[in-house]
Formats: C-alpha cells, structure tokens, sequence
C-alpha cells in the first residue's frame, strides 16, 4: 500500500463518510463537526451503522468508547458488536445511541471528590469532532468522560469547552474588523519527546519498571557534552522503530512528519503536522501509546518519563499554538494590510495580558512531580512564566507603548498606512530555545508541558486565557465612538500593563530569576507550590464565566493532583527502600567482604604488600552504607508519618519539603557507593549501559 493510500486507512474520516453517508446526513454530520450543530437521532444511527459496517469490514470485533480520564492516559472498556438474532445465531449490531452515550463504572478513576461512592456511574459521550478509528480490532469512538451530574471527570470536556469559549470571544473581536468568520480554532502541534532504551536492561531496574525514571545511578563519564546525539544520525535498530511507528501512526490519520535525534544520548523526538487543538490532543495519546508498543516489538522500551536519568536533559513536549479560522486565514500570521495588522497586534496583546494574568494557571497545567524535576534543571524552561516575541517584534511593541517611530531596517518592513501602527517585519525568525513561550513567527511555543502529560490541561488553560483577555478587549471596544482611537489606547496601556512578562534574554540565569522576582512575576517551582492556583478565586471566575469548568470541578482537579503527586512520591520512596535493603546493600556489603578478605589474603601472603586501594575503599563503602542505612531508616519512617496526613494540600507539602530532600540525600550517598564498587557486584545495570546501550 502506498502512503497515501495507507494514511488514515484505519480511520472513518471525512472521505469515508462521504463515500458511505447520503449527501443528506453527510451534511448533517460536517455541520455538527465544523459549526458544533446537534446531530438527530436519527442521523446518528445512519452514522452508527455505517461506522460498524466500515468497521467490520476492516477487522473489527469490538467497539469502545475512547475516553481520557484524569489518569492522563486513555481508557477503553470492549464491547463486542454481536447481537443475539434470537434463533442461536448472531449479527453485528450497533446502534446511534451506542454511538452516541456510553454508561461506565467511574468508581476506579479519579473524581476528587466529584462523585459520591453511591453514584458510581460515569458516562462517556461521543465527541463527532474526533474522528473514531480502529485499534487492535477494536473500534474506538473519541469520547467525553462525565459524573452523573454531568461534571467532568475528564480532560477532553474541558478542552472542548474552551474550544468553544474562545471561538465565541475571538469572533467578536474579528467582527470589530468587519470580518464574516464564522469559526475560529485553535490549532496546536506538540513536539513529543522521548527517550528509547533496550528492554533487557530496563527489565533488570526496579525503578525504571515502577516509576519510569532512574532514582539512582552514578554519573557516566560521558553524558551530552559532546552534544554528538543531537540531530546526529539515527541507529538502525532505532529507525526500524521510527520507520514502524510511522507506518502505524499514518494508518490511524497521525500526521507524524519530523523525525530526529535529541540532545541526550537515546533521546529522540517526533513531531506531527499541526492540527485542531482536539484532534491534536486524541493523535498526541494515539502517539504516545502507539510508541510504547512498537517499542516493545523492537526490544526496546519507550520512556516518556520527564527526567528519566539524571545529569542529562529531560523530555518535554513543545506545543506550538495559534489560532486559525473556517476560512483558512491563521490568526496569528502577521498580516500584509494595515487593517489585518492591527488586528494581528490586538491577538498578539491578547495573548500577552493572557500569559500574564495567567502565567500561575499555565505553571499548574503542567505540574507534576515528574515535571518538577525538569522544569529549570538547565535544559527546559525554568519554572517562571515569560514571553519571548523575538527583537524586532518587541521594539514594535516599545515604539507603540512611547509613541515614537519605529525605524529599524527599512527593507525588511512592509509597508502599512495606518497612523498608530508602525512598519511591521514580515517575518519574524528568531529563536529563543530558553524561553517558556515563545512566539515563532505565526505560532506560540508553549515549552514547558512535560512529555508523559496529556497536551489537554495547557490547552485549557491557553484557550480560556485567551477567550478572558478577548472578552474584555470586546467590552472595552465593542462600544467605542471612535474604533481607531480606542484600538490605539488599548494596545498602549495592554502592553504598559503587560510588558513585565516579556523577556528576551536567557531565561536560564539566575539574574533572570532575579530579575523576574522584581518584576513580581511568580516562580512555583513545585507541584504544591503551584497547585493553589486551581482554586484561586480570580482563575475560579475565570474559568467559571468561561463555562470550562465548575467551581466544584477546580476543587477536584486541585484534589486530584495533589493526591497524584503523595502517591508518586511514596511509590518513589518505596521503590528506593526496597531497592537499597534487598540489593544495594546487600551488594556494597559482599564487595566490601570480599576486598576485606582480598587485603587479609595479600598481606599474609607478602607482609609487605600495599592494601591501600583495599582499605580506603572498605573504609568509605562501610562509612556509605552506615549513612545509606541510617537514611532508609529515617526515610520509611518519615513516609510512614507525611502519609498519615489528612489533608491533602498539607501532605502534599510534607512530601515536598520533608521527604524529597531524603530522597535526594539518599540517592547521592547511593551514587557515591556505585562510583566505587566493583562494576561486578554493582546489582543494577550503569548509566552507561542505559544510554549508550542500543545499537
Ligand atoms: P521547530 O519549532 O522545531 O522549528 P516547526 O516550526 O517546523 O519546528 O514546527 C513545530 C511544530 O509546530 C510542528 O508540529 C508544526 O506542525 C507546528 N505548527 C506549525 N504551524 C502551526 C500553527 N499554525 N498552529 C499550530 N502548530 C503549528
Ligand atoms: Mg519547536
């Protein structure tokens, strides 16, 4: 099969439903997809039936509903398409309302309190603006996750609301430029990071199986400095991989394009052609999950852990944002008339009070425990939320704010006529790869979502920002006498208010730390740190006046996560214990017996031989495993005490500031050990092996 022909085969897309839909219903249905119009039941059975048959024909058994719940990864229950006949026989049935709304168990999923144990029901509807396709036989149909009461346990319901809410507020400020746009998208692509390494060697780490990342491991004497990994040419056993993982991603519509090296050994990142922020976000699960398998078959496994090894980069997931209308035009494409770029200058401020206003809802969308470690650690983003718009750009936005001319390189300007708006530079390439969210020419880069992370929360967060700052442009401008006047004051005091978040400098240094401090800018370097954001209750009106969430359901997520992070932790520390009392130590106490024994031996042999190595080294492993012991002790005693603790937000804490230092001072007197014991009776498999071990 060719390409082409390949790409989407095992998706029931656009040209599949228009081959098997009447030109009646097929409109119907691209209605519903493109305009959110209602589907009628009756329709939605037309649809249902050929799906199934489409499905059937392609392999499948089995239907489910395809749902994202707060887990951050996805969930599918199977259902067969059998039917009893009633004579002993079967068909393959499945009707609109099995399409349309599917019932689920929600007890095992997290809820934060949303759902009360006696209702225990959980309901998935279809979402017609993700295409369904089939996976392993299975026919999986895109879905939304709610409670009984109609809350969302899920990341796609939020993300279609605030798809929906800054559709409405975009749209009004497109009708201030006289524009007859009927929709507006968002459209995102996300850069997945990840690390590949063999499977014979992950299987022997306990910690790698249990947490997805290394806990010990002494530093390798090489690691990234040669930056030799980055972009450089890709193993075989790795391209098999690569050239498998496309094949599948291609067959389920994945627009899988780019393909490289990163800059830590075995490191590697994929990047897909951009698309609707929804679609984005199904293909970006699709992705990840796709990933591991083909991993597998290869002997490989795929670790999309944020900081799977110490000492060298982490992975992240860059995701490229804008906004794009149903006629084709992106929004944040700086424009060629002067109208179009005024308009562009107006999102752009949009963007910026966004980023600003919200920069501690942006820090929470993308904090995790795993994240934690990443964010700031020399290589990502740090944890402060900042704006990078490229030199040019930001002396436009100057010029603006003092009225004065903007005069850089004249060729380079294209010509505009209005008054207030200077000459604009058509394009705008600079790059600033420290920069948390940097505008690249017609898109954002939101860099600092972590690459394990479902690209749904920072979505969210990013679309409802947006929609508030549009919201209040379109009050302010909507009832203007003068639009031109209005226009100008708006953007001169937006940016006057706003410019605090814009930095183009290395956002790396600690000056920038510094200096963000003094410009009030928030740095939440930690999962508790950040997550009282959910409830503030300037981002609850927010978010509630957008209709994206509830009050009830910030609570929850609030809950939820802080939850997740005790629990990350405490497998953490388990996996850490357990790993120092049942091989560690019991290793570093054999080679220690052994040398002891070596040294006896010699000396007894020649009165004069030199022990030195012998007896230095006995001397700190039995000093390392005395503290090595001590710290266990303390460690499964202070876990014992934080998880006792009721509260959610405090236990988090107590994790944060209590046990993460013991874990940290653990781990460096663990890998003081490894650097000088005998490779021989080291029991786990060496950062060198790790990352340097596919060939
Ligand atoms: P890089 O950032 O590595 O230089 P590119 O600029 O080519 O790479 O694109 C990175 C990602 O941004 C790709 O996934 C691409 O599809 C996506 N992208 C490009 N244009 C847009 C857009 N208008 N909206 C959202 N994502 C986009
Ligand atoms: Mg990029």
């Amino acid at each position: 099969m060719s390409i082409p022909e390949k790409f989407g085969s095992m998706v029931f897309g656009d040209a599949e439903m228009r081959r098997r839909l009447s030109a009646e219903i097929y409109a119907e249905m691209k209605n519903c997809v493109e305009l959110g119009m209602p589907l009628t039941p009756s329709a939605a059975d037309v649809i249902a039936s050929a799906m199934r048959d489409w499905a059937v024909e392609h392999g499948a058994t089995h239907y489910t509903h395809w749902f994202q719940p707060m887990t951050g990864i996805t969930a599918e229950k199977h259902d067969s398409f059998i039917s009893p006949t009633g004579d002993g026989g079967v068909v393959m049935d499945f009707s609109g309302k099995q399409l349309i709304k599917g019932e689920s168990d929600a007890s095992s999923f997290p809820s934060g309190g949303l759902r009360a144990t006696f209702e225990a029901r959980g309901y998935t509807a279809w979402d017609p603006t993700s295409y369904a396709f089939i996976k392993d036989k299975v026919l999986c149909i895109p879905t939304a996750f709610c409670s009984y009461g109609g809350e969302a346990l899920d990341k796609k319901t939020p993300l279609l609301r605030s798809m929906e809410a800054i559709d409405k507020q975009a749209l009004r400020i497109l009708r201030l430029f006289g524009s007859d746009v009927k929709k507006v998208t968002t459209t995102v692509g996300p850069e997945q990071e990840y690390f590949l390494i063999d499977r014979s060697l992950y299987e022997k780490r306990e910690d790698l199986i249990f947490t997805g990342r290394t806990l010990f491991g002494a530093k390798p004497p090489k690691g990234q400095e040669l930056d030799d990994h980055y972009y450089g040419s890709i193993k075989p056993r790795v391209q098999a991989f690569m050239d498998e993982l496309n094949d599948e991603l291609w067959s389920l519509g994945v627009l899988a394009k780019t393909e490289h090296n990163e800059a830590a050994p075995s490191q590697h990142e994929l990047a897909p052609i951009y698309t609707t922020t929804n679609i984005a976000t199904d293909h970006n699960q699709i992705t990840m999950e796709v990933m591991k398998n083909i991993a597998k078959k290869h002997d490989l496994v795929c670790i999309l852990h944020e900081k799977p090894f110490e000492g060298v980069n982490g992975s992240g997931k860059h995701n490229n944002w804008s906004l794009s209308t149903d006629t084709g035009v992106n929004l944040l494409e700086p424009g060629d008339t002067p109208q179009d770029n005024a308009q562009f200058l107006l999102i752009l401020c949009a963007v910026i009070k966004a980023v600003d206003d919200y920069q501690d809802m942006l820090r929470v969308s993308v904090a995790t425990p795993a994240n934690d470690h990443r964010l700031g650690a020399d290589e990502a983003p740090p944890a402060i939320v900042s704006m990078f718009l490229g030199d040019e750009l930001e002396s436009i936005l100057d010029s603006i704010e003092n009225g004065s001319a903007y005069d850089a390189k004249k060729e380079q300007m294209m010509r505009i006529g209005v008054d207030f708006l200077p000459k604009f530079p058509r394009d705008n390439t600079d790059r600033n790869r420290t920069s948390p969210f940097a505008f690249t020419g017609n898109k954002f880069e939101f860099r600092m979502v972590g690459s394990s992370q479902s690209i749904a929360g920072a979505n969210v967060v990013i679309n409802t920002a947006v929609a508030e700052s549009f919201a209040q442009f379109a009050d302010e401008l909507e009832g203007a006498d003068d639009f031109v006047a209005a226009l100008n004051a708006l953007i001169r005091s937006t940016i006057k208010e706003h410019k605090r978040i814009l930095f183009n400098g290395n956002a790396y240094s600690s000056e920038w730390e510094q200096e963000a401090k003094r410009r009030g800018l928030s740095n939440f370097k930690t999962v508790p740190d950040a997550m009282p954001g959910y409830i503030a209750p300037k981002n609850i009106a927010t978010f509630t006046r957008h209709g994206v969430f509830t009050e009830a359901e910030m609570h929850a997520r609030y809950e939820i996560h802080l939850q997740d992070y005790s629990k990350v932790l405490t497998i953490e520390a388990l996996t850490m214990t357990e790993m120092v009392k049942k091989k560690i130590l019991p290793a570093i106490s054999a080679f220690t017996a052994d040398i002891s024994r070596a040294a006896s031996d010699k000396t007894a042999f020649l009165a004069v031989a030199d022990t030195s190595y012998e007896r230095k080294t006995v001397g700190e492993l039995s000093a390392l495993s005395g503290k090595i012991y001590a710290l266990v002790g303390t460690l499964s005693a202070d876990l014992d005490k934080v998880g006792k603790i009721a509260d959610s937000y405090e236990r988090a804490r107590a994790f944060c500031d209590i046990v993460v230092p013991e874990m940290d001072e653990l781990r460096r007197c663990v890998d003081s050990a490894e650097e000088v014991t005998s490779a021989d009776y080291w029991p786990y498999p060496s950062y060198g092996d790790l990352l340097f071990g596919v060939n």
